[in-house]
């Protein structure tokens, strides 16, 4: 792993570009493969809910990094962070490129990137996912389960969730990924699929509703999914009283601020909105912040 040590315009102090190598591929579910990259520098210092871009290092088509959330750190023998795991589901180009790659392959990738989840400080954190949009629950999980740290130095979690529920729903269940990465001591997981192959037959979202018809108060929801769930998600929580975040996939181009191709709406005061950029202001938002449309 090499890395230019350059600072991105617009990012954290500590966002870099690196050339690295991949280590490990695996295969999650259908079409969704688990990728990890050999890169200390980053691996220490991307918290759950940033991403990072990549692209393959030689070549020019695709010519433009893609964006992919952290979903986990690997740590060496000694425990010390060595590598970040992305997880992916071939829906294009670069995406269909990936599902190729082996051990071995030389990369370039740029973070860590965007704000992240913040903390969970609340009683119950309830994380909802729609497909691949459960990456960044498992860094989640793990730290506001008390089993991993992220950071450089570590971000401090004062107040611990006392229940920590993921609720995960795919349309059938050949696209439920990762599920043996996420039997974690203390995590409840809950499944929905669309089809009713496995777990709760419907949307996740009733998942959701069947927790907030218990309990409201204490509880806060992270959610990242397709942008229809979201906005199923975020209405749900709104009617409940509830404090929800979003994690936007907003397609983007450069990651660190300058392209202003990923800019989303968000309420700046009374009937009044702005644009803010997913990639630097994101791409985590409260979703009572954001404006967003019906699909
Ligand atoms: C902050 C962030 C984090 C992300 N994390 C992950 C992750 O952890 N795992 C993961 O698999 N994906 C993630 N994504 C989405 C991922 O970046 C896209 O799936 C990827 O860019 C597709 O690249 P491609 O070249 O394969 O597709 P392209 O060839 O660029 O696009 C092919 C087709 O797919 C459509 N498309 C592109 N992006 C999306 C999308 N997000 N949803 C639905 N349709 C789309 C395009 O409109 C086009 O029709 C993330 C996106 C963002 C912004």
């Amino acid at each position: 792993m090499t890395s230019e040590n350059t600072c991105l315009p617009g990012m954290s102090a500590c966002a870099r570009q690196f050339t690295a190598t991949v280590s490990q591929v695996r295969l999650l579910a259908r079409d969704t493969w688990a990728v990890r990259i050999e890169c200390p520098v980053l691996a220490e210092t991307i918290l759950p809910g940033q991403f990072f871009m990549i692209r393959p290092l030689s070549g020019s088509d695709p010519l433009l990094g893609r964006p992919f959330a952290l979903y986990d750190v690997c740590r060496d023998a000694a425990g010390q962070p060595a590598a970040v795991e992305f997880a992916f589901v071939r829906i294009g180009k670069m995406t269909t490129l990936m599902s190729h790659w082996v051990a071995g392959q030389q990369v370039s990738l740029w973070g860590p990137l965007g704000n992240g989840f913040p903390v969970a400080d609340c009683d119950h954190l309830l994380c909802v996912a729609g497909g691949i949009g459960q990456t960044p629950f498992l860094g989640v999980a793990k730290e506001a389960l008390g089993l991993a740290e992220f950071g450089n130095p570590p971000r401090s979690t004062p107040v611990r969730p006392s229940r920590v529920t993921l609720c995960y729903g795919v349309r059938s269940r050949p696209w439920l990924a990762g599920l043996d990465d996420f039997r974690l001591p203390g995590l409840e997981l809950e499944i929905a699929t669309d089809d009713g192959s496995y777990g709760l037959h419907g949307y996740v979202t009733s998942l959701l509703k069947n927790h907030l018809q218990q309990k409201k108060s204490g509880v806060h929801v992270y959610c990242c999914g397709p942008e229809p769930m979201m906005k199923a998600t975020a209405e749900i929580c709104a009617e409940a009283n509830v404090p929800c975040w979003l994690s936007l996939e907003t397609p983007m181009a450069c990651g660190f601020g300058a392209c202003f191709s990923c800019v989303t709406r968000v309420r700046v005061g009374e009937n009044e909105w702005d644009y803010r950029r997913t990639c630097v202001e994101g791409p985590v938002f409260r979703a009572d912040q954001l404006l967003l449309v019906d699909h």
